[in-house]
């Protein structure tokens, strides 16, 4: 495969764009460098990129595509808002549409607001939590990314007593020194943590299925305890469903786990694979918001007439009979597929998977927290990375994130995918 447009592109970009990329995963430095290819059309489950190449697609855009790209119900939703006018600065009738739909498809938002992004609505739900409970700290888990807000954009200390450093320059220490990170699946490590810094506590921020080193679930019960040792100490939880949010059901991630937050942040998917954000949840916490209450939030382009046209196109999509059977199916092979040629060619592979997002680590051990994920072997992701982008499969560019699959993804892309997934497992066995 030759890369010769993006290899030039790439070297213009590094003129012009901090990077040569507007987000840092894209340079591929999760997996050892290299010139990230430079797509120009995608449809369903592929993509074309500008040399000719075409591929099948599991990163997803890191997420919100789950529909397949440019799916046409989306699309004409889409141009349907362009041509009525895509920023009005005023309600429209949409926005109660959306509302409502996400209300009925995720109970616990009793209320809920529209942002822009995962980042902003995040951010926001930790400033509506410290002004009800007027207390200012947070306890987040390891490993779990919020965001590139400065709270959430903190390193762990070295146990639940010590408190959080600052995880990027420009973020003070005094800022990071108002966050607790503790490991994700240890009830013991967070019942300390609430134990010491509990009065100050004002939420508890938490992925509910992990999507940020790969796909982990909660252990049986985790969830719960986090949810009553909070409560018991006068903190909220909140749950970041950016990423599970309509990803593994019709619904979010806190239905299939059976544990309500008090608030919930959203993002990727409800776009349809525009920007967008919404955070929600219990209603006299959000009666803190502007313009009801003293916690203020707003923006510009919040409810966007585009933005909330191809959410509500995207969750009609996937309103479909067998959706999620759907996902869960093609998981499956693909799992299946790859464990077996791992056991063949004898490398050392786990797989974590939940209906159609699945992570594959090179690993003999089991993930359940960020420690383990950190543990698995970077240079082998990195090396099974760049052979597979020479066959056509575009995977995430970091070890640590899920593949994702789409309603447009078909048993022929899995089969092939499986083809290229035992091509490079021999290359990477011999080379082993
Ligand atoms: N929360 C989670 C769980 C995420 O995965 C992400 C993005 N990867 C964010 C928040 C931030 O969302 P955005 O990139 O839309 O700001």
């Amino acid at each position: 495969m030759k890369f010769d447009t993006s290899i030039a592109l790439y070297k213009e970009a590094e003129d012009h764009i901090v990077g040569g990329v507007n987000s840092p995963s894209r340079a591929y430095k999760g997996v050892g460098g290299g010139t990230p290819v430079f797509m120009e059309h995608a449809k369903g489950a592929h993509f074309w990129d500008v040399d000719g190449n075409r591929y099948i697609d599991y990163l997803g855009a890191y997420g919100p595509i789950i529909t397949g790209h440019a799916h046409p119900h989306i699309a004409e939703a889409i141009s349907a808002a362009a041509y009525n006018g895509v920023l009005y600065g005023t309600p429209t009738k949409l926005e109660n549409k959306f509302a409502k739909m996400l209300k009925e498809a995720i109970p616990s938002l009793e209320k809920v607001r529209f942002v822009n992004s995962g980042t902003e609505a995040v951010m926001t739900t930790i400033r509506v939590a410290r002004a009800y409970t007027d207390r200012t700290k947070v306890i987040k888990f390891s490993g779990c990314y919020h965001g590139h807000s400065d709270l959430v954009l903190v390193a762990a200390g070295s146990g639940p007593a010590t408190l959080g450093t600052p995880d990027s320059a420009g973020i003070p220490t005094s800022i990071a020194e108002e966050v607790i990170t503790v490991p994700f699946n240890d009830v013991e490590a967070f019942r300390q943590a609430i134990r010491i810094h509990g009065e100050d506590v004002a939420a508890v921020l938490v992925e509910p299925i992990v999507g940020n080193f790969g796909i982990v679930e909660p252990k049986p019960g985790f969830l719960q305890a986090v949810n009553d040792i909070a409560h018991d100490a006068g903190s909220l939880v909140i749950y970041d469903e950016v990423i599970t949010a309509f990803r593994f059901t019709y619904g979010s991630a806190q239905e299939i786990v059976g544990v309500q937050p008090d608030m919930t942040a959203m993002g990727k998917i409800i776009g349809g694979g525009l920007p967008i954000g919404a955070y929600g949840g219990r209603v006299d916490i959000m009666e803190q918001v502007a313009p009801l209450g003293p916690a203020y939030q707003a923006g510009t382009m919040s409810g966007n007439p585009a933005s909330i046209s191809a959410g509500i196109a995207c969750l009609e999509v996937l309103q479909q009979d067998g959706t999620y059977d759907y996902l869960d199916s093609l998981g499956a092979m693909l799992e299946d597929g790859i464990n077996k040629h791992a056991s063949t060619y004898g490398l050392p592979v786990q797989i974590n998977r939940l209906k159609g997002a699945l992570t594959v680590y090179f690993t003999d051990g089991e993930v359940e927290n960020y420690d383990q994920a950190d543990a698995t072997d970077g240079e082998m992701f990195s090396r099974f990375f760049h052979l597979m982008l020479q066959e056509g499969i575009n995977l995430a560019p970091s070890k640590f994130e899920a593949w994702f699959l789409t309603i447009a993804h078909t048993e022929e892309d899995i089969t092939a995918t499986l083809q290229a997934v035992e091509k490079v497992f021999s290359i990477m066995a011999k080379e082993a």
